[in-house]
């Protein structure tokens, strides 16, 4: 067995929340209950989302709630060479196609099929520059997703074993479409990033929040046709806001108030649905409890 890396990778778009903080918590926690590493990612690519100085202030914030990363951390704007290494493995392959659609075209496209995406969800792309750009010009790079699947001999429902939301399923083909890896401005996307360098970094394991559950079935095709090691996954459940709706930096979530890092450490845990530590239990304490809770119900096999 490969040993435990695990990691944590915020995107520097704001300070850490109660939101990411449970995040950071339970992939910490995940770590030390299999003995094994726990790194930082920044996960920097998408430069106009980022703000300025915040990746500074998180690595700030994980240090004064006493969760600190094994090693170095890593930022992705420094590491695009290796994405662009994968795009070229990819082209070699002929598994991506470059794409002259604006998002208008896109829609116009899907209306033109009587599709209407719901607002709020993405749409699936509907296959324009698939056979070809037809003079226009192309600014994205999108995977082709049928000739990956059918070059490897998969089928489009991809499955995986979630740790926590159990047994998923998802048909990639008629849910996501051919996405995009290399974003019209010229900016990685996402999920290249992500594979890339969970494999480079090692990682056995993710452990995120839940809204990114949905994306796993890519990354694993991503890995799949870049003969990469796919990671165990484990989603843990969302802070929710006032309105219901996830609690992030762009919905206005509080900064954390770090005068008392043990209650926010504390709330994190609650959220985590780990027993509550007596009160007079410091920090190294709490998290030793946490740990032993979390390895009881998620750790390697005794
Ligand atoms: N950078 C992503 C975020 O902050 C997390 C990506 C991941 O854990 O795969 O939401």
């Amino acid at each position: 067995m490969r040993p435990y890396i695990g990691r944590f990778a915020p995107s520097p778009t704001g300070d850490l929340h109660a939101g990411s903080l449970v995040a950071a918590l339970a992939s910490w926690l995940d770590a030390r209950a299999h003995d094994g590493l726990w790194r930082v990612r920044i996960e920097d690519v998408d430069t106009p989302r980022c703000v300025e100085g915040a990746d500074k202030r998180i690595l700030a914030q994980l240090s004064q709630l006493g969760l600190v990363p094994d090693g170095q951390v890593e930022w992705q704007s420094r590491r695009t060479g290796f994405y662009a290494q994968a795009l070229a493995t990819l082209q070699a392959h002929g598994w991506v196609y470059p794409c002259a659609c604006s998002r208008q075209d896109i829609a116009a496209a899907l209306a033109a099929q009587g599709l209407t995406p719901e607002r709020h969800a993405s749409a699936v792309y509907p296959g324009t520059c698939r056979a070809g750009l037809q003079g226009r010009t192309g600014r994205a790079w999108r995977l082709d997703l049928a000739r990956v699947l059918a070059d490897l001999n998969e089928a489009p429902l991809v499955h995986w074993e979630d740790r926590w939301c159990g047994a998923q399923a998802q048909d990639v083909v008629a849910e996501v479409g051919d996405f995009v890896l290399r974003r019209a401005d010229g900016l990685w996307a996402y999920q290249l990033a992500v594979v890339v360098d969970d494999a480079l970094q090692g990682v056995t394991h993710v452990v995120r929040g839940e809204d990114l559950c949905d994306n796993t079935a890519r990354q694993i095709v991503l890995q799949h046709a870049l003969g990469l090691p796919t990671p165990r996954y484990l989603h843990v459940p969302l802070v929710r806001g006032a309105n219901g709706e996830k609690l992030s930096k762009q919905n206005g979530a509080q900064a954390l108030d770090l005068s008392d890092p043990l209650a926010r450490l504390r709330e994190a845990a609650a959220v985590l649905g780990l027993p509550q530590a007596p009160a007079q239990a410091g920090r190294e304490a709490c998290l030793t409890a946490w740990t032993q809770a979390w390895a009881a119900r998620f750790g390697p096999a005794p």
